[in-house]
């Protein structure tokens, strides 16, 4: 039997069968106007994704760590001071990142399980009174441990410090599954990939660029080529592309996009919060906690689940996709072992969720962890049906 279970690691995500479809597109010209008639459609929504007022859309054959360095190589030279708090695998990673490229990290350094921590961002740039700092890094959503940021926060602390760097966000894991306010937070550069909100396969870096980015890639000497900003928004300008596009991907996001607003953005974000409050539900009930220290920090596209002392997250992952063919996340980095992830982020419904709870509740039973088969899934089932909304009657 060839199973077609859905996925719980935090991208890539289930693929809804309208995105597979408008992927597989017959071969066109990417320097025809058709080409151009597929594109503009996609860029556009990816605007109003992101919630941009001004500033441009950037789309690479890439992924979304392509995406953080098309960020960095646009917009930095050699030696700028750059300021990141490490506190998981992914901001762990974009720093590793700006270290290789020759950029200098003033490293905050944050436990796993909290997020960006404003005040000491705040004391940082007010303490840079010649305004070394080019760039601050912030990553919105910490996939590893299920962190959700506060980026509006990060602005206000630049503004509040009259701080000019430019605010670079990782929002891979949670733009088009969560609210993000490109313009309302003045982030300078919004960094996503396609396989995770977009619900499409990997392939693509997609980027929102402020006008005030647009204006570093000017003067910033890092070396790019393939990543430069300035060809792409050359040929963006002619209807086209500086080299092959990723035609069917691009395809796929246009419908991506449409399936995202048909839904409605808002409806969009209130079904992964609810979906995320039915999996935090279940974990309460197994007698579990999240990685993430507090409520406000909980993000609604992924719960990094801190396993019972003794126990190994690592063990259920294997087990679940031996056993039941049941993909969930390993915990990385400082939290290897210690936690196991459950993604609950692009086209999920109640059902899909519950398969997935209730396959981790049986992996637990399994291994002995002491937990009860139906502690879990009974909370998520009580919180769902509660909160129950009509199915949305396009997905049939
Ligand atoms: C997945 C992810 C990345 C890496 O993206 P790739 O597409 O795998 O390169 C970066 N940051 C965050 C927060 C992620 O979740």
């Amino acid at each position: 039997m060839s199973s077609q279970n859905p996925v719980f690691i935090p991208g890539p995500t289930n693929i809804p069968e309208a995105i597979r479809k408008a992927c597989d597109i017959a071969t066109l010209d990417h320097r025809s106007p058709k080409f151009a008639n597929l594109f503009k459609p996609a860029i556009a929504g990816v605007r109003r994704v992101l919630s941009m007022d001004a500033g441009e859309v950037i789309v690479l054959p890439s992924t979304g760590t392509g995406g953080w360095e098309a960020a960095l190589s646009n917009t930095l030279s050699s030696g700028d001071k750059v300021l990141a708090a490490r506190f998981g695998m992914f901001s762990h990673r974009w720093i590793d990142m700006c270290q290789r490229l020759g950029l200098q990290v003033d490293i905050l350094e944050t436990p796993w399980g909290e997020g960006a921590p404003l005040a000491r961002i705040e004391a940082a740039l007010r303490a840079d009174e010649s305004h070394e700092i080019k760039a601050v890094l912030a990553t919105h959503n910490e996939t590893a441990t299920g962190v959700r940021s506060d980026i509006a926060g990060i602005r206000r602390a630049l503004d509040a410090a009259g701080h000019p760097a430019l605010l670079l966000v990782d929002g891979v894991s949670s733009i088009g599954s969560m609210p993000f306010d490109m313009a309302g937070w003045g982030v300078d550069i919004a960094v996503a990939g396609s396989q995770k909100g977009f619900m499409l396969p990997a392939g693509l870096a997609i980027l929102g660029v402020s006008p005030k980015a647009i204006a570093a890639m000017e003067t910033a000497t890092l070396p790019r080529c393939f990543f430069d900003f300035r060809d792409m928004l050359r040929s963006y300008a002619a209807g086209g592309y500086p080299y092959t596009p990723a035609v069917g991907l691009i395809a796929g996001l246009a419908q991506s996009i449409e399936m995202l607003e048909e839904e409605g953005l808002e409806a969009v974000y209130s079904r992964h919060h609810r979906l995320a409050e039915a999996t935090r539900r279940a974990v309460a009930g197994w007698g579990l906690r999240p990685c993430a220290v507090s409520p406000e920090l909980y993000s609604d596209t992924v719960t990094a689940v801190v396993v019972p002392e003794g126990c190994n997250g690592t063990e259920l992952v294997q087990l679940a996709a031996q056993k039941y063919d049941m993909a969930f996340g390993v915990g990385l980095g400082e939290v290897a072992g210690k936690v196991f992830r459950i993604g609950h982020l692009g086209m999920l419904s109640d059902a899909m969720l519950l398969s997935g709870l209730a396959v981790a509740e049986m992996c637990m039973a399994d291994l002995g962890w002491g937990i009860k088969l139906g502690s879990g899934v009974a909370e998520a089932q009580d919180y769902l049906r509660a909160s129950a909304t009509q199915p949305l009657a396009a997905a049939a």
